[in-house]
């Protein structure tokens, strides 16, 4: 046996006319007319709580996708006790049936749950269908495939012997369950963070985020059918903390894999830190955490490639992408030409419903989103220090409707300048050109993140100054592009500082968090 080497999933296009694009539209449609009922699943069991929340269309929230049952802490129970029980025979499978499992998922969801989980992805979390392509679609596939490779060789990679001594690594997983907490934004990551704890042998509790349900429900569906075992992954949704509390106080858990707000995974750091004795080892934290993700130009930088990498960057998936770029710094000379060529490009941008295939932003996922951006946006026009540069409207009637919107900041110490806001509402600050090296010292100390930022710049020796200045201020660096769209097994994805642990997604460094190997010296 041996793990074919994976290349990316290719993306398709969608075009007008297509094949794809009439079979992708008629299943869009055909979901939307089909309101679901969502269990929970534990130990493969359907549960239904009766506590119910509805799965809405963030572009049409009148617009019920799903009643969705939702867990407490008696489920936490069972999931907990669940993952145990699964927990000894899953370990004990060859990894090879391990692998099997997963790159069997891939083919599926290349395949004949393609259109599933790319409509789930789309009517549920309001991405256009480009943006649900690369996300429930390409790298979703590219995880299984890329995990199932770096997994093998982990597993290659074998200490010396010697004559009369075999020595040799055991490549165990935890000892106990894996909590699995997963965002709306990305399915992809929806679908990884369970799995990745799961390939190497570990269970786990799965708690995806409130305004994803939908399709983290297929996602459940599409491993069942892949041949995952009953048990492996227990899907529990559930608030915050009627799931979070009694997870991380079971004695059992081992470690967490988690993308979401840096406050949660705060919070829940310094909860395992107050349980620590309870538990058999030390928890494994894993977390991807918030973003204040830059683009910085200087002087010799071509405007048109960045004023691309402004919209994109900024506005693809309404901002909601943890890379988003969400403040950029322009230097003086080239602000005539950029804001001639962004303003007419963002006032350009079509907005609405995801099922109108020409459209190039759906709405923010929910009513707390809503208030954040219009918040930044009545605060942006009262301000002295800031103003509208393009965009600014908002309507929630039907969906939750931010038109992409620029402010110009005065002063770089703007809070928008600072604060994540996780929307399609970017600030920009312009500044003087021959203050370059002082601008980077800006883009450092102005955030206390550091997930992605990019540089733009033909200036050779500018480039190495902003990549050597910005060292730690980016997981994922970009010469010359946007900073959103890292690739599986291109661009090892993940941030340090605020923005979480740093142990890149999708790569060898990610599955060694959930392998706790034993070294083991036999002697003849
Ligand atoms: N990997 C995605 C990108 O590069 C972002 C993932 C996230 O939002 O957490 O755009």
């Amino acid at each position: 046996f041996k793990v074919p080497h994976p290349v990316n999933e290719p993306v398709k296009g969608y075009a007008p006319g297509s094949p794809e694009r009439a079979s992708l539209a008629a299943k869009v449609k055909e979901m939307a007319a089909q309101k679901i009922e969502i269990p929970l699943v534990i130990g493969g069991k359907e549960i239904r709580t009766g506590k119910l929340a509805k799965a809405v269309m963030p572009h049409d929230h009148g617009h019920v996708l799903a009643d969705v049952h939702l867990g407490g802490e008696a489920e936490v129970k069972l999931a907990v006790e669940a993952a145990a029980k699964a927990k000894a025979e899953w370990a004990a499978m060859p990894w090879e049936a391990r692998v099997s499992i997963f790159l069997k998922a891939a083919d599926l969801l290349a395949g004949p749950y393609r259109d599933v989980l790319n409509a789930a992805t789309m009517l549920g979390q309001s991405k256009t269908c480009h943006q649900a392509e690369i996300d429930s679609a390409c790298e979703l596939v590219d995880f299984y495939r890329f995990n199932s490779f770096y997994y093998e060789q982990i597993l290659r990679e074998q200490p010396e012997s010697m004559p009369g001594m075999w020595n040799r690594l055991e490549h165990r997983p935890l000892e106990g369950f894996v909590f699995a907490v997963t965002p709306f934004n990305f399915t992809s990551i929806a679908g990884n963070l369970p799995t990745a704890p799961a390939l190497v042998g570990n269970t786990v509790v799965w708690k995806p985020a409130s305004t994803a349900l939908y399709s983290a429900h297929f996602l459940m569906k599409l491993w069942k059918e892949a041949g995952l075992p009953d048990g492996v992954i227990n899907m529990v949704p559930g608030s915050g903390a009627s799931i979070g509390n009694p997870v991380l106080a079971s004695p059992q858990l081992a470690g967490i894999h988690f993308t979401g707000s840096t406050s949660v995974f705060n919070g829940m750091w310094r909860t395992v830190g107050q349980n620590l004795e309870s538990y058999k080892g030390y928890p494994r934290l894993v977390g991807e955490t918030g973003g204040k993700d830059f683009i910085v130009a200087h002087p010799s930088a071509d405007p048109v490639a960045l004023t691309v990498a402004i919209v994109r960057g900024a506005f693809e998936y309404q901002g909601q992408k943890c890379s988003a770029a969400s403040r950029a710094y322009v230097p003086s000379n080239l602000w005539p030409k950029v804001k001639e060529m962004l303003v007419p490009m963002v006032e350009g941008i079509k907005m609405g419903d995801i099922q109108d295939f020409s459209n190039f932003m759906g709405a923010v996922i929910d009513a707390n989103s809503f208030r954040d951006q219009k918040n930044a946006i009545d605060e942006a026009k009262a301000s002295n220090d800031a103003s509208i540069l393009v965009g600014g409207q908002y309507d929630d009637s039907k969906g939750y409707f931010v038109r992409p919107t620029v402010i110009q900041a005065k002063t770089p110490g703007y809070r928008t300048m600072c604060d994540e806001l996780f929307g399609p509402v970017m600030t920009l600050h312009v500044y003087d050109e021959t203050k370059w090296e002082e601008t980077l010292d800006l883009v450092d100390s102005t955030s206390p993140y550091a997930l992605t930022g990019a540089v733009f710049a033909q200036d050779r020796y500018a480039v190495q100054q902003a990549i050597t200045h910005l060292r730690n201020c980016a997981g994922n660096f970009y010469v010359n592009d946007k900073p959103t769209g890292a690739v599986v097994g291109q661009q090892p994805f993940g941030g340090a500082r605020a923005s979480g642990t740093n142990d890149k997604a999708g790569s060898m460094l990610n599955l060694l968090r959930w392998i706790s190997a034993r070294t083991i010296k036999e002697t003849f």
